[in-house]
């Protein structure tokens, strides 16, 4: 725990280094204490977090704390002469928004608590406290930073007068702290086209910018800014009023990466930020805990196996089952087929005796409806065709070929270790958004082996209607998906990146169901309506 903690704050990137360079130019005194204390402190505080320190002990401090927090009297930001009571606060101008940064784990800078954090709004540094010997009062005195947020209330203080500010110019800050959306504006979201300016001057679409790779995580990235741009699943995640009562069990820490990603959904699509990219980091500490370190921040992952393990865990915190109860995921992305499987006598066998077993009721073909988040496409093996310059020629295959898996009559042969299955599928239900899961990567007893064969695939306009058979045909009225993002893979297979490409709606928007197909592989279309 102490471990995972120590690294994430070593990863992290600029805001913080250039506020303790700011604490760095401070006379030389109050430096040289402050220093001191800054190393001792999270020794005593990693103890603090070790697991049997358990929500008692946790509970017990939060109110120690809080009863230790000092009844603020009240200021407002601007001097009102027509009231000569009011007092009004002199530091405002201080703010400095260019170093303020909110997506990082809201944490003490010195002791690494959780409770009462505040941000000190001159530096960006977060604080514990507010009380006389609070990290965060200790700073204002030691700094002459005055004028802090406490990341929980949303409040605004100053210290260590110890006073509440109470200032609508503020109100950009709270909103890039904690972004809100009404349900007008998630109903336009798709129909402007403004841009909006960070506090750097930047320009940027809301959600379409750029999510920090803080170390190799670009593999996660990639799927969630797909998915923060299926617009029924970013609408649910954008209003927290849609999840925020679902009940989960006690001690339950999956629901974490459900109030997360509703966090990251809200933060890319901020028309208000004050920076053109955002940090993913709080979702993927979420998501490195959430799985059981089997996805990580420091360690590049498969794409589609993070796909596929977030739709379910996200599916289960919401409340869903495999079966029965749904939720806003399957509702977006499960479609359904059927898998037809046919036992096959061992190969080496005489042909008699083949023969015989096929008569036996084992060996007959079953069928089972089985439901679907994305669907495998696989590749034809790639042959090393060189050309006469001795340069590999990389093959092409058209998407409708390898969707040819599903028609219903296209047989496939799979292995176990003892026993051969023809299996064939069918597809039964289409969900209104999908997903194509391009199958490059092979894993062998050695390595891992990438197929980089060209998939060729229309934007627009991808029927699937002869996937499914007559009888869903004739209810399935809708058929044809157009593309909204595509997910690529550059470079070797353990060394390589992932890039995504996603469709600005406002610009190039089409009637019909839309879809999401993420494609695992080389780049294949050079135009694409994306404006990244
Ligand atoms: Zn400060």
């Amino acid at each position: 725990m102490s471990g995972r903690v120590k690294r994430e704050r070593e990863s992290r990137p600029s805001p913080r280094s250039s506020a303790s360079g700011r604490v760095k130019r401070e006379p030389a005194g109050s430096r040289g204490s402050s220093r001191g204390k800054r190393e001792a402190e999270p020794e005593r505080v990693r103890v603090k977090r070790e697991p049997e320190d358990g929500p008692p002990r946790a509970k017990r401090e939060r109110e120690a704390e809080e009863e230790s927090e000092p009844e603020p009297t009240v200021r407002y930001g601007r001097f009102d002469p027509e009231d000569r009571r009011s007092r009004h606060c002199p530091y405002l101008d201080t703010i400095n928004r260019s170093v303020l940064d909110f997506d990082f784990e809201k944490l003490c800078s010195i002791s690494l608590s959780h409770i009462n954090v505040y941000a000190c709004l001159v530096c960006g540094k977060y604080f514990q406290g507010r009380g006389l010997k609070s990290h965060a009062y200790i700073h204002s005195v030691q700094f002459s930073h005055h004028v802090f947020l406490n990341l929980h209330t949303l409040k605004f203080y100053c210290l260590p007068d110890n006073y509440e500010i109470i200032d609508s110019s503020l109100e950009d800050i709270t909103y890039v702290l904690k972004p809100t959306f009404t349900k007008q504006q998630i109903a336009n979201l798709d129909k402007q086209a403004k841009l909006s300016r960070a506090y750097d001057g930047t320009t940027y679409l809301p959600g379409i910018v750029g999510l920090n790779n803080i170390k190799a995580n670009d593999y996660a990235n990639a799927v969630l800014q797909a998915l923060s741009n299926v617009p029924p699943l970013r609408n649910y995640f954008l209003e927290e009023e849609n999840y925020k009562n679902i009940k989960r069990p006690p001690g339950d820490i999956m629901f974490l990466l459900v109030q997360r990603f509703g966090e990251l959904m809200r933060k890319l699509w901020n028309p208000r930020n004050f920076k053109a990219h955002v940090s993913p980091h709080e979702m993927l500490q979420a998501v490195v805990l959430c799985s059981k370190k089997t996805f990580q921040i420091t360690k590049q992952g498969d794409g589609v196996d993070f796909l596929s393990w977030f739709l379910n865990a996200l599916h289960s915190a919401l409340g869903g089952t495999k079966k029965k109860k749904k939720t806003i995921v399957t509702d977006v992305f499960q479609g359904s087929m059927r898998i037809f499987t046919k036992k096959l006598p061992h190969p080496d066998l005489p042909a008699e005796e083949k023969e015989q077993l096929l008569q036996n009721d084992e060996y007959q073909e079953t069928m089972v409806e089985s439901t679907f988040m994305y669907l495998t496409l696989d590749l034809p093996t790639a042959p090393l065709y060189k050309d006469e310059k001795e340069q590999l020629i990389i093959p092409q295959v058209p998407l409708f070929n390898i969707l040819a898996k599903f028609n219903g009559i296209t047989e496939k042969e799979y292995k176990t270790y003892k026993e051969n299955f023809l299996k064939r599928f069918q597809l039964t239900k289409l969900p209104p958004y999908l997903i194509f899961c391009i199958k490059r990567f092979t894993k062998n007893n050695f390595f891992v082996e990438k197929n980089p064969t060209i998939v060729n695939f229309p934007i627009t306009n991808v029927d699937l209607r002869e996937y499914l058979s007559e009888e869903v045909q004739a209810v399935h009225k809708n058929t044809t998906y157009d593309l909204i993002a595509n997910i690529v893979h550059d470079g070797k297979p353990t060394e390589g990146s992932y890039r995504i490409h996603v469709l600005h709606h406002v610009r190039d928007r089409r009637g019909g169901v839309q879809c999401l197909l993420a494609a695992w592989g080389l780049e294949q279309h050079a135009k694409h309506p994306s404006p990244c």
